[in-house]
Protein backbone atom coordinates (compact mmCIF):
# COMPACT_ATOMS: atom_id res chain seq x y z
CA UNK A 1 0.00 0.00 0.00
CA UNK A 2 1.04 2.97 -1.27
CA UNK A 3 1.43 6.06 1.98
CA UNK A 4 0.18 9.54 0.78
CA UNK A 5 2.00 12.30 0.34
CA UNK A 6 4.80 9.18 -0.46
CA UNK A 7 7.87 11.63 0.21
CA UNK A 8 6.58 12.45 3.83
CA UNK A 9 6.08 8.67 4.50
CA UNK A 10 9.48 8.33 3.06
CA UNK A 11 11.03 10.55 5.42
CA UNK A 12 8.68 9.24 8.54
CA UNK A 13 10.16 5.97 7.77
CA UNK A 14 13.91 7.04 8.02
CA UNK A 15 12.62 8.44 11.55
CA UNK A 16 11.42 5.77 12.51
CA UNK A 17 14.80 3.83 12.70
CA UNK A 18 16.20 6.08 14.56
CA UNK A 19 15.74 5.77 18.17
CA UNK A 20 14.17 8.87 19.93
CA UNK A 21 13.03 8.77 23.67
CA UNK A 22 12.08 12.49 25.45
CA UNK A 23 16.03 13.44 27.03
CA UNK A 24 17.48 10.79 24.74
CA UNK A 25 17.31 12.68 21.70
CA UNK A 26 20.98 12.53 20.74
CA UNK A 27 20.75 10.01 17.56
CA UNK A 28 17.77 12.02 16.17
CA UNK A 29 20.25 15.43 16.65
CA UNK A 30 22.83 13.24 14.65
CA UNK A 31 20.77 12.41 11.98
CA UNK A 32 19.46 16.37 11.21
CA UNK A 33 22.83 17.45 10.93
CA UNK A 34 23.51 14.79 8.89
CA UNK A 35 20.41 15.88 6.81
CA UNK A 36 21.38 19.21 6.64
CA UNK A 37 24.61 18.96 5.59
CA UNK A 38 24.27 16.27 3.21
CA UNK A 39 21.19 18.74 1.73
CA UNK A 40 23.59 21.96 1.88
CA UNK A 41 21.77 24.01 4.15
CA UNK A 42 22.48 25.68 6.97
CA UNK A 43 22.15 23.69 10.32
CA UNK A 44 22.91 24.61 13.76
CA UNK A 45 22.11 23.05 17.52
CA UNK A 46 21.93 25.12 20.61
CA UNK A 47 23.18 23.81 23.88
CA UNK A 48 19.95 22.49 24.62
CA UNK A 49 19.70 20.05 21.87
CA UNK A 50 17.08 22.06 19.39
CA UNK A 51 18.16 22.25 15.81
CA UNK A 52 17.68 24.70 13.09
CA UNK A 53 17.95 24.06 9.38
CA UNK A 54 17.45 27.13 7.48
CA UNK A 55 16.30 26.83 3.95
CA UNK A 56 16.52 29.99 1.48
CA UNK A 57 13.38 30.89 -0.53
CA UNK A 58 12.96 29.16 -3.78
CA UNK A 59 13.43 31.66 -7.53
CA UNK A 60 10.75 34.34 -7.24
CA UNK A 61 9.77 33.60 -3.59
CA UNK A 62 12.38 36.09 -2.17
CA UNK A 63 10.39 38.59 -0.35
CA UNK A 64 7.94 36.27 0.78
CA UNK A 65 7.43 36.50 4.94
CA UNK A 66 10.23 34.33 6.64
CA UNK A 67 7.63 30.84 8.07
CA UNK A 68 9.20 28.94 10.82
CA UNK A 69 8.40 25.54 10.68
CA UNK A 70 8.83 23.58 14.12
CA UNK A 71 8.10 19.74 15.58
CA UNK A 72 9.28 18.06 18.23
CA UNK A 73 11.81 15.29 17.68
CA UNK A 74 11.22 13.36 20.64
CA UNK A 75 8.39 10.36 21.51
CA UNK A 76 6.53 8.81 23.72
CA UNK A 77 8.22 5.08 24.31
CA UNK A 78 5.44 2.84 25.26
CA UNK A 79 4.41 -0.91 24.55
CA UNK A 80 2.75 -3.99 24.95
CA UNK A 81 3.58 -5.86 28.28
CA UNK A 82 4.51 -8.76 26.60
CA UNK A 83 6.65 -6.73 23.66
CA UNK A 84 10.36 -7.39 23.83
CA UNK A 85 11.67 -3.66 22.66
CA UNK A 86 14.24 -1.42 23.62
CA UNK A 87 13.52 1.85 22.59
CA UNK A 88 17.32 3.58 23.31
CA UNK A 89 18.10 1.16 20.01
CA UNK A 90 15.69 -0.66 18.42
CA UNK A 91 13.71 0.64 15.28
CA UNK A 92 9.80 1.13 15.43
CA UNK A 93 8.27 -1.47 13.35
CA UNK A 94 5.24 -0.01 11.48
CA UNK A 95 2.69 -2.21 9.38
CA UNK A 96 -0.50 -0.98 7.71
CA UNK A 97 -3.61 -1.93 9.53
CA UNK A 98 -7.12 -1.02 7.05
CA UNK A 99 -6.29 2.46 6.97
CA UNK A 100 -4.12 3.23 10.01
CA UNK A 101 -0.30 3.15 10.06
CA UNK A 102 0.59 1.57 13.34
CA UNK A 103 3.47 -0.53 15.15
CA UNK A 104 3.96 -3.77 16.15
CA UNK A 105 3.03 -3.12 19.98
CA UNK A 106 4.72 -0.14 20.36
CA UNK A 107 3.72 3.42 20.12
CA UNK A 108 4.28 4.52 16.49
CA UNK A 109 5.84 8.40 17.36
CA UNK A 110 3.37 10.17 14.92
CA UNK A 111 3.36 12.46 17.81
CA UNK A 112 5.53 14.59 16.59
CA UNK A 113 7.50 11.95 13.76
CA UNK A 114 5.30 13.04 11.29
CA UNK A 115 5.54 16.75 11.59
CA UNK A 116 9.25 16.55 11.67
CA UNK A 117 8.69 14.32 8.21
CA UNK A 118 6.72 17.09 6.80
CA UNK A 119 9.61 19.46 7.70
CA UNK A 120 12.22 16.72 5.95
CA UNK A 121 9.91 16.54 3.21
CA UNK A 122 9.94 20.53 2.08
CA UNK A 123 13.79 20.15 3.10
CA UNK A 124 14.39 17.59 0.58
CA UNK A 125 12.39 19.02 -2.14
CA UNK A 126 13.13 21.33 -4.94
CA UNK A 127 10.02 21.40 -6.64
CA UNK A 128 7.92 22.65 -3.16
CA UNK A 129 7.79 26.80 -3.72
CA UNK A 130 8.68 28.65 -0.26
CA UNK A 131 10.03 31.73 0.84
CA UNK A 132 12.64 31.58 3.55
CA UNK A 133 12.28 28.56 5.76
CA UNK A 134 13.32 28.19 9.12
CA UNK A 135 12.33 24.16 10.32
CA UNK A 136 12.88 23.79 13.86
CA UNK A 137 13.11 20.55 16.01
CA UNK A 138 12.61 21.07 19.22
CA UNK A 139 13.97 17.93 21.96
CA UNK A 140 11.63 16.89 24.59
CA UNK A 141 8.04 18.39 24.16
CA UNK A 142 6.60 14.85 26.17
CA UNK A 143 8.31 15.44 29.67
CA UNK A 144 8.50 19.12 30.25
CA UNK A 145 8.80 21.16 27.21
CA UNK A 146 12.29 21.55 27.86
CA UNK A 147 14.00 21.97 24.54
CA UNK A 148 11.12 24.65 23.99
CA UNK A 149 11.90 26.78 26.76
CA UNK A 150 15.52 26.48 26.40
CA UNK A 151 15.59 27.32 22.75
CA UNK A 152 18.43 29.54 22.08
CA UNK A 153 17.20 33.28 21.96
CA UNK A 154 17.52 35.57 18.73
CA UNK A 155 17.69 32.25 16.98
CA UNK A 156 14.44 32.51 14.43
CA UNK A 157 14.20 35.47 12.30
CA UNK A 158 10.65 34.72 11.39
CA UNK A 159 7.55 35.94 12.60
CA UNK A 160 5.01 33.26 11.69
CA UNK A 161 5.54 30.00 13.32
CA UNK A 162 3.88 26.96 11.75
CA UNK A 163 3.51 24.36 14.74
CA UNK A 164 3.27 20.47 13.09
CA UNK A 165 2.44 19.18 16.50
CA UNK A 166 -1.37 18.91 15.81
CA UNK A 167 -4.39 16.38 17.01
CA UNK A 168 -6.75 16.23 14.48
CA UNK A 169 -6.52 15.66 11.17
CA UNK A 170 -7.57 18.46 8.36
CA UNK A 171 -7.52 21.15 10.71
CA UNK A 172 -5.70 24.30 11.20
CA UNK A 173 -5.89 26.26 14.71
CA UNK A 174 -4.79 30.06 14.73
CA UNK A 175 -3.14 30.75 18.39
CA UNK A 176 -3.12 28.22 20.53
CA UNK A 177 -4.44 27.24 24.51
CA UNK A 178 -1.36 28.26 26.21
CA UNK A 179 -0.93 27.30 29.71
CA UNK A 180 -0.13 30.42 32.33
CA UNK A 181 0.04 29.41 35.90
CA UNK A 182 -0.96 32.87 38.21
CA UNK A 183 -0.71 32.98 41.85
CA UNK A 184 -2.89 35.26 43.62
CA UNK A 185 -2.01 36.75 47.03
CA UNK A 186 -4.86 38.91 48.72
CA UNK A 187 -5.03 39.62 52.41
CA UNK A 188 -9.01 39.87 53.95
CA UNK A 189 -9.77 39.40 57.21
CA UNK A 190 -12.25 37.11 59.13
CA UNK A 191 -15.10 38.29 61.01
CA UNK A 192 -18.10 36.89 63.04
CA UNK A 193 -21.08 36.76 61.30
CA UNK A 194 -23.70 39.19 62.52
CA UNK A 195 -26.65 37.86 65.11
CA UNK A 196 -29.53 36.47 63.14
CA UNK A 197 -27.41 35.58 60.31
CA UNK A 198 -28.11 31.78 58.20
CA UNK A 199 -25.57 29.56 57.33
CA UNK A 200 -25.96 28.16 54.11
CA UNK A 201 -24.36 25.73 51.67
CA UNK A 202 -24.68 25.22 47.73
CA UNK A 203 -22.84 22.70 46.06
CA UNK A 204 -22.64 21.27 42.36
CA UNK A 205 -21.06 18.30 41.27
CA UNK A 206 -20.44 15.61 38.36
CA UNK A 207 -20.16 18.05 35.57
CA UNK A 208 -18.72 16.39 32.90
CA UNK A 209 -15.13 18.56 33.26
CA UNK A 210 -12.16 17.87 30.82
CA UNK A 211 -9.11 19.24 29.93
CA UNK A 212 -8.77 22.88 30.23
CA UNK A 213 -7.11 23.22 26.75
CA UNK A 214 -8.44 20.99 24.62
CA UNK A 215 -12.37 21.26 26.13
CA UNK A 216 -12.41 24.83 26.64
CA UNK A 217 -14.58 25.57 23.27
CA UNK A 218 -17.20 22.80 24.23
CA UNK A 219 -19.26 24.72 26.45
CA UNK A 220 -18.60 22.48 29.53
CA UNK A 221 -20.04 23.81 32.90
CA UNK A 222 -17.29 25.20 35.08
CA UNK A 223 -18.11 24.54 38.59
CA UNK A 224 -16.21 27.68 40.03
CA UNK A 225 -17.99 30.07 37.60
CA UNK A 226 -21.30 28.71 38.22
CA UNK A 227 -20.94 29.01 42.13
CA UNK A 228 -19.18 32.36 41.43
CA UNK A 229 -22.38 33.47 38.91
CA UNK A 230 -24.85 32.74 41.72
CA UNK A 231 -22.99 34.23 44.56
CA UNK A 232 -22.32 37.42 42.54
CA UNK A 233 -26.01 37.47 41.80
CA UNK A 234 -27.16 37.13 45.32
CA UNK A 235 -24.34 39.70 46.99
CA UNK A 236 -25.92 42.42 44.95
CA UNK A 237 -30.03 42.06 45.90
CA UNK A 238 -28.61 41.00 49.95
CA UNK A 239 -25.58 40.80 52.24
CA UNK A 240 -23.74 38.03 51.67
CA UNK A 241 -21.01 36.56 53.64
CA UNK A 242 -18.44 33.84 52.27
CA UNK A 243 -17.67 31.66 54.80
CA UNK A 244 -15.64 29.01 53.20
CA UNK A 245 -15.20 28.32 49.20
CA UNK A 246 -14.50 24.91 47.81
CA UNK A 247 -13.70 24.43 44.23
CA UNK A 248 -10.86 23.01 42.04
CA UNK A 249 -8.45 20.63 41.91
CA UNK A 250 -6.24 21.08 38.76
CA UNK A 251 -4.83 23.86 36.89
CA UNK A 252 -5.64 22.44 33.57
CA UNK A 253 -9.19 20.68 34.66
CA UNK A 254 -12.60 22.00 34.04
CA UNK A 255 -13.75 21.89 37.79
CA UNK A 256 -15.99 19.34 37.81
CA UNK A 257 -17.66 19.74 41.39
CA UNK A 258 -17.47 22.79 43.76
CA UNK A 259 -19.04 23.40 47.03
CA UNK A 260 -19.66 27.33 48.96
CA UNK A 261 -20.52 28.20 52.36
CA UNK A 262 -21.71 31.75 53.00
CA UNK A 263 -24.19 34.03 55.75
CA UNK A 264 -27.33 35.73 54.64
CA UNK A 265 -29.78 37.74 56.70
CA UNK A 266 -32.02 34.79 58.54
CA UNK A 267 -34.83 37.15 56.32
CA UNK A 268 -33.49 36.05 53.24
CA UNK A 269 -33.19 32.56 53.55
CA UNK A 270 -36.52 31.64 51.22
CA UNK A 271 -35.34 34.06 48.60
CA UNK A 272 -32.08 32.68 48.34
CA UNK A 273 -33.51 28.85 48.03
CA UNK A 274 -36.15 30.06 45.21
CA UNK A 275 -32.97 32.04 43.36
CA UNK A 276 -30.63 28.91 43.62
CA UNK A 277 -33.43 26.91 42.03
CA UNK A 278 -34.33 29.13 39.28
CA UNK A 279 -31.00 29.68 38.37
CA UNK A 280 -30.17 25.93 38.79
CA UNK A 281 -32.96 25.65 36.02
CA UNK A 282 -30.89 28.08 34.26
CA UNK A 283 -27.89 26.30 34.09
CA UNK A 284 -29.12 23.00 33.51
CA UNK A 285 -30.79 24.77 29.78
CA UNK A 286 -27.37 26.68 29.10
CA UNK A 287 -25.12 23.85 29.65
CA UNK A 288 -27.42 20.60 28.75
CA UNK A 289 -27.24 18.92 32.22
CA UNK A 290 -30.47 17.16 33.38
CA UNK A 291 -30.31 16.74 37.55
CA UNK A 292 -31.72 12.96 38.11
CA UNK A 293 -28.83 12.40 41.06
CA UNK A 294 -28.65 15.43 42.51
CA UNK A 295 -25.91 17.46 40.52
CA UNK A 296 -27.46 20.93 42.73
CA UNK A 297 -27.84 21.18 45.99
CA UNK A 298 -28.62 24.05 48.79
CA UNK A 299 -29.03 23.08 52.56
CA UNK A 300 -29.49 24.72 55.70
CA UNK A 301 -26.63 24.69 57.62
CA UNK A 302 -26.29 24.92 61.38
CA UNK A 303 -23.31 26.46 62.43
CA UNK A 304 -21.99 27.30 65.74
CA UNK A 305 -21.87 31.66 65.44
ZN1 LIG B 1 3.49 16.14 20.31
Amino acid sequence: MELKPARVFEQFAKINQIPRPSKHEEKMIEFLKEFGKSHNLETKVDKTGNVLITKSATKGMENAPTIILQSHIDMVCDKLVDVDFDFYNDPIQTYVDGEWLTAKGTTLGADDGIGVAYELAILDSDDIEHGKIECLFTVDEETGLTGAFGLEPNWLTGKYLINLDSEDEGQIFVSCAGGVTTDNLFKYKREEAPAGYFFMEASVKGFIGGHSGDDINKKRANAIKVLGRFLYMEQSKMDLRLVEWNSGKMDNAIPRDGKVLFAVPAAEKENVMADWNIFTKGIEEEYHVSDPNGVFSIESKELAQ
